[in-house]
């Protein structure tokens, strides 16, 4: 499984469709402070489901759409649709890409499609669950991760260990038919 692109569109200063390719390997982003290099990892935490607009480096979650320039208008609406390579089938998915797009309007309505079907933020959640992809996954560390996994509680670093092993998914199960 690996990055395979990113597409972007009204998402902070992607104001038009920018479609970014990598590949499978190591892809360094270099440009001038404020050239948007940032954005881009934003994104992807984004589409993954991320809640919190401050982990996004915002105050509210509008702040993610396009606010537009001196030039330009702000736009009504913001859009990312990740597509992974799933050749090996590690996201349990019988397909052999996987793509997931969020879109985000001014009113703070989410819509979420997984392979271009309307789907639930719950069903992003459980797919990615136990791969380390994900907004609780290890496949993005932010400044400050390392030192939080070092410095952190037992049960947090705990759970990190969980995802990695893949038993997240049994538990979470667990928890909701006890729930039921
Ligand atoms: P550095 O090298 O300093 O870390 P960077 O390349 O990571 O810079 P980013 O933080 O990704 O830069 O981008 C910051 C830019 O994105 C700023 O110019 C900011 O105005 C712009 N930006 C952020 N949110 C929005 C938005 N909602 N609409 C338009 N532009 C935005
Ligand atoms: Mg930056």
């Amino acid at each position: 499984m690996y990055l395979k692109r990113l597409e972007i569109q009204g998402f902070k200063s992607f104001a038009d469709k920018t479609s970014i390719d990598f590949e499978n390997g190591i892809t360094g982003v270099v440009g001038p402070n404020g050239s948007g290099k940032s954005n881009i990892s934003d994104a992807i935490r984004w589409v993954l489901g991320e809640q919190s607009a401050k982990t996004l480096r915002g105050s509210k979650m509008e702040d993610v759409i396009f606010s537009g320039t001196s030039k330009r208008r702000p736009l009504g609406f913001g859009e990312v649709t990740l597509v992974l390579d799933n050749k090996n089938k590690e996201i349990p998915i019988d397909f052999s890409e996987v793509s997931v797009t969020r879109r985000v309007f001014r009113s703070g309505e989410s819509e979420y499609y997984i392979n271009k079907t309307s789907s639930r933020l719950k069903d992003v959640r459980e797919l990615f669950m136990d791969t380390g992809v994900g907004t609780d996954g290890y496949s993005i560390i932010g400044q400050g991760k390392i030192e939080e996994i070092l410095s952190t509680k037992s049960d947090d670093r705990r759970n990190l260990i969980e995802e990695a092993v893949g038993i997240v998914k049994y538990k979470t199960r667990k928890k909701e038919s006890e729930r039921k």
